[in-house]
């Protein structure tokens, strides 16, 4: 699809991520329901400055010292983050030494199909295009897993994710990050690490980190994850947010 808005735009970005879901839903790997949690991220993000915040930052380090503790990372793809993020992801699984998996709400084969085809046209291969195990004790399609992958993964970051499937990893005794621009959405109530930002800043932001904190070694990223307290990022999150619905002019509510 062309797009004709200039870089100099002043909601380039923002315009050129609804292109990127819009385009994913005309592929088949974005679904319309898709179109309606990124508008909700937009408003979230719109109250953060559309930047990341030191909360972000710190879960970021978290969350990198997680990855780099975990003996078999995943990181869990649907049809909006292979729409915004896919090279992000590649980048960050190779870094991270962590696998790609899809796993989606609304599934459907072809779907499952055609996010394959989107990671391997940036040359990766992902797991999940035909799932072969069950999360059992899940009753949504999200329970559909790759026996090679999620399946007995230890640590699996998942972006814009339901609280349903959320709630049930932490259960099953996995660690999960969770990147959302909603802190008061369940999946990052839940989740044991929250990144409150958009993916598409937070991914690169969390290779850097795992770049960062690589040469300094399990007792310094145990200590990091030791005196890690969620409660209170989740806090700071919503406490920005607060602030930012204060900060705007009347006329623009
Ligand atoms: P839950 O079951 O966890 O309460 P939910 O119903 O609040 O989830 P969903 O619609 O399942 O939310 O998922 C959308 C979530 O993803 C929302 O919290 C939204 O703010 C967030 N989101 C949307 N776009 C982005 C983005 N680009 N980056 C990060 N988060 C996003």
């Amino acid at each position: 699809m062309t797009f004709a808005v200039p870089p100099s735009h002043p909601r380039y970005h923002s315009l050129v991520a609804r292109h990127r879901i819009e385009d994913g839903v005309r592929l088949g790997i974005t679904t319309p329901t898709g179109l309606v949690a990124h508008g909700r991220g937009e408003a979230f993000d719109y109250l953060l400055g559309e930047r990341s915040h030191p909360f972000a930052v710190q879960a970021c380090t978290a969350a990198a010292a997680a990855l780099l503790c975990a003996a078999k990372p995943v990181l869990s793809i649907n049809g909006n983050t292979a729409m915004l993020v896919a090279e992000e992801m590649i980048s960050l699984g190779r870094t991270a030494g962590a696998l790609l998996e899809i796993n989606i709400f609304h599934d459907a084969p072809e779907r499952r199909q055609k996010i394959a085809e989107r990671f391997r046209s940036f040359g990766s291969e992902i797991l999940g295009v035909v799932p072969d195990a069950r999360l059992e004790g899940l009753s949504s399609d999200r329970a559909k897993v790759d026996s090679r992958g999620m399946l007995d993964a230890d640590c699996v970051v998942v972006a814009l994710e339901d609280g349903d499937r959320t709630e049930f990893l932490v259960r099953a005794g996995k660690q999960v990050i969770a990147v959302d621009l909603n802190p008061l959405s369940r999946t990052p109530q839940t989740a044991q690490i929250s990144i409150i930002d958009n993916v598409q800043r937070a991914f690169p932001l969390l290779e850097k980190e795992i770049d960062r904190l690589r040469g300094q070694g399990r007792a310094a990223w145990e200590a990091i994850l030791a005196s890690y307290d969620n409660r209170s990022i989740l806090r700071a999150a919503e406490e920005a947010i607060r602030n930012g619905l204060q900060a705007l002019p009347e006329d623009a509510l």
